[in-house]
């Protein structure tokens, strides 16, 4: 069970400001050590998801209307926190004529008001392949633009039953071809082959992915995927390997890796990455 003082101060400032968190919501297994670090990922858009991936523990259903006042509160949060990085994600909103590409980028632009210092990591969902909402996210200045693909080709259909390997894969593309930072991430122990891992991380590599994070798949209920295999620390060791050799810059690998594991520690990571891709 968590505790802590950092983890309890937090649960109250996240509980009073009506705001919610992936770490609460997927019911993240790090949240004790995350929350302690003052280290949390922010959902937006509220905390009702259109989708029902078979891995996720998030709500699905119809969501409530968007809260306007919900990215000045969320900006308002983290400048109270005076974190150096941070990162938010959303529900997906295929209920919303925009996916809630506005919302994202109002809450961008009220966060670099509220904490100009602060470097700001997106995990966005796929918005149905709309180049044009990706954009508008884009358009809001983030330092990091994410999209998990979360699992190989073959079982991407079972995983995400709303969502497409290759519409996903577009959404890094797109990332990429706005000149972003982008990152993904993949589950492992959904019964994934090591030569698809390498397929898909060869495919990374090939797009110029910057951050790539590898964890174990952990089914957080009966209704969920089982787990299929639990995955080696050595394996996912190799794994790092074999991505960095391949060119991709930063990799975190092992068993308990989230997309936004550790992440507080990554401003000077991001800095270093945006040096280096900036033409010299
Ligand atoms: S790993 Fe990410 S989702 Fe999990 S508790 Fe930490 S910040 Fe939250």
């Amino acid at each position: 069970m968590p505790g802590g003082d950092g983890y309890r101060d937090l649960k109250k400032m996240v509980g009073e400001l009506g705001l919610h968190t992936v770490c609460q919501s997927a019911g993240c297994p790090n949240i004790g050590e995350c929350w302690n670090n003052r280290a949390l990922t922010v959902m937006i858009l509220g905390d009702i998801c259109t989708r029902s991936c078979r891995f996720c523990d998030v709500k699905t259903g119809r969501p409530l209307p968007v809260d306007e006042g919900e990215p000045k509160r969320v900006a308002s949060m983290l400048a109270s926190l005076s974190l150096s990085h941070t990162v938010i994600t959303s529900v997906d909103r295929d209920d919303l004529a925009d996916g809630g590409a506005e919302i994202w980028a109002e809450t961008l632009h009220a966060c670099h008001l509220a904490a100009p210092d602060m470097t700001i990591e997106v995990l966005v969902g796929d918005f149905k392949g709309a180049v044009k909402d990706i954009d508008t996210v884009i358009d809001a200045r983030p330092d990091v633009f994410g999209h998990n693909l979360e699992t190989v080709p073959r079982l991407s259909k079972q995983v995400r039953v709303q969502a497409r390997y290759d519409r996903s894969f577009a959404v890094l593309e797109r990332g990429r071809q706005r000149g972003m930072l982008t990152k993904t991430g993949l589950m492992l122990g959904l019964g994934e082959t090591e030569a698809e891992l390498h397929e898909v991380i060869g495919q990374l590599a090939k797009l110029g992915l910057s951050i790539l994070t590898l964890g174990q798949y952990l089914s957080p209920t009966r209704s969920h995927l089982p787990v299929e295999r639990y995955v080696h620390p050595d394996e996912f060791a190799a794994l790092k390997t074999f991505a960095l050799g391949l060119g991709i810059r930063h990799v975190e690998s092992g068993p308990l890796v989230r997309s936004s594991y550790h992440a507080e520690g990554q401003s000077e990571l991001v800095a270093r990455l945006l040096a280096e891709s900036r033409p010299s």
